[in-house]
């Protein structure tokens, strides 16, 4: 078991002003593995008003000094990666076999790569007497979901750090120990004092102070388009820059002359990844009626040949949700879903064949569903298919632009330039054409109620970045 029972605030270890603490679960075993403090309102302005002590010097080293640090930052990262994987395991169930290489590795890479881009900052754009400098946006809160701990947290503290900013960096309740691994890594290389400061706590009660101190240039969040709204009206009186990167309820159409087997199995392997606990989870899937109960048959199959349970045995593909109530809301979904009259396939509510505790479900399919029902609509975050039958083109774009949510999307096409075509006309942050994968040199972000921000790539740098114009 983990206990933490300091925050990192101003390059030190700092005993936190509340007395309170939060107790985390392992959800395989239920069991209680890591205890870490509740911090209150003078704890977040601690570390707001030593981010803000640190931003001056921080924000006129050189690009060079940042990117020195960025690197040795990961090298000691990459020396941390099996601590890395075992502290997200345990927190939120990620099968440990799979962790380092969907949770850790491509983190660190990704956080690696702002090394380099550190460099942009140094680009003046000159036009008829006309400068135009990169400056750090200055102080940021950094607010993080539970799905991908560290890639989120690495995908905000990289940027920041190589544009100039100073950070404080907030955790999800459940998943806190790679933050305080994170900070460890970053006393230990010497970042100076104050330029990332952690403290752990309840997003709601912490919101207000994090997110509306005037100290604070800027919010990064990912998480829930609930939190994202109440963040909003936080920072709102403060003109804040907000950051919101949210929820999904991502389609996937495949055409019909496209190949059904690597369509509907590269679907499947999507929507299950992770327990299905992935924003961008191309959980509606678009398939032509013609071809309709052949897709269902192939999606049972292939979701058929994961292997829920323990998360430490090395067979297993598919660990347990993140949590009991995560678990818990899933599973209303599920019934919900069967209310409405949606055919289940395969799966549901029940614990899988084997397992007595811990927060599991089994792969679940539901068939019949039209894009006006509940489970269609909103945003399950658990390991549930849709299936949505579709006459016509033109019926699927619609169907697929049918949402509150735009974050991601694919296509699946015999012909890549009838894909592109569909690709285009598909309202979302992102659209994987063909059985194309996630990468972090891609910008990545939502349109509507996904999220206004982009991270990764070169964009997820310009978020942490003021322009000053000066006219000669
Ligand atoms: P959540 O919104 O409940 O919590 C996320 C974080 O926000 C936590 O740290 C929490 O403590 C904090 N928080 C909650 N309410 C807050 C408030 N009022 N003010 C400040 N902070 C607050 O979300 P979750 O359940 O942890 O994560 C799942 C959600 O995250 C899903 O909706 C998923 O789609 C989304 N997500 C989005 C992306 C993306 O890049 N778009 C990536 C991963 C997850």
């Amino acid at each position: 078991m983990k206990i933490h029972d300091t925050f990192y605030i101003n390059g030190q270890w700092v005993t936190p002003n509340s007395s309170r603490v939060h107790e985390v679960y392992n959800p395989a075993t239920n069991e209680l593995c890591a205890v870490t403090p509740l911090a209150n309102d003078t704890d977040c302005i601690k570390a707001i008003e030593a981010a803000n002590r640190a931003l001056p010097g921080w924000s006129s080293t050189s690009t060079r000094e940042r990117s020195d640090f960025i690197n040795a930052a990961a090298d000691a990262m990459e020396r941390r990666a099996d601590d890395l994987a075992d502290a997200i395991t345990m927190t939120m169930g990620c099968p440990r076999q799979m962790c380092p290489g969907l949770q850790v590795s491509g983190a660190i890479a990704a956080f690696r790569s702002y090394a380099e881009r550190a460099a942009m900052m140094d680009h003046i754009d000159q036009r008829n007497g006309i400068q135009v400098l990169k400056e750090p946006v200055g102080v940021c809160t950094l607010i993080n979901p539970w799905n991908y701990p560290l890639s989120i947290l690495v995908g905000k503290t990289a940027p920041a750090l190589a544009a100039g900013c100073t950070m404080i960096a907030k955790p999800a309740e459940q998943t806190p120990l790679q933050d305080f691994i994170v900070a460890e890594v970053f006393d230990k290389i010497g970042l100076p004092a104050g330029v990332f400061n952690l403290v752990t706590g309840v997003g709601a009660d912490l919101g207000p102070v994090l997110c509306g101190h005037d100290g604070v240039d800027m919010v990064s969040f990912t998480g829930s388009t609930r939190a994202g709204v109440q963040i909003s009206e936080s920072a709102a009186p403060t003109i804040k820059r907000v950051c919101l990167e949210l929820g999904g309820k991502s389609p996937l159409i495949i055409t019909e002359d496209a190949d059904l087997d690597s369509a509907v199995r590269y679907g499947i392997q999507d929507v299950m990844m992770n327990t299905g606990q992935t924003c961008s989870a191309l959980t509606r899937m678009l398939v032509p009626q013609s071809r309709y109960e052949e897709a269902i048959s192939i999606a049972r199959a292939v979701a058929d040949e994961n292997v829920v349970g323990d998360p430490l045995d090395p067979q297993t593909t598919m660990g347990p949700l993140c949590s009991e109530s995560q678990k818990e809301t899933v599973v209303g979904y599920i019934n919900q879903g069967i209310q409405e009259g949606a055919r289940l396939v395969m799966g549901g509510s029940q614990m899988p064949d084997g397992l007595t505790r811990g927060a599991y479900l089994p792969p679940t399919i539901f068939a019949d569903v039209t894009n006006q029902m509940s489970i269609a609509r909103e945003e399950i975050f658990g390991p549930v298919l849709c299936m949505i039958p579709f006459q016509d083109v033109d019926q699927a774009v619609q169907l697929a632009n049918d949402s509150v949510y735009g974050l991601s999307s694919a296509v699946f096409a015999k012909d890549m330039q009838h894909a592109l075509e569909i690709a285009r006309r598909i309202r979302a942050g992102q659209c994987y054409v063909q059985g194309a994968h996630f990468t972090t040199e891609a910008p990545f972000g939502g349109y509507k109620q996904s999220g206004n921000g982009r991270e990764w790539g070169d964009e997820g740098l310009l978020e942490f970045i003021e322009l000053k114009a000066v006219l000669t």
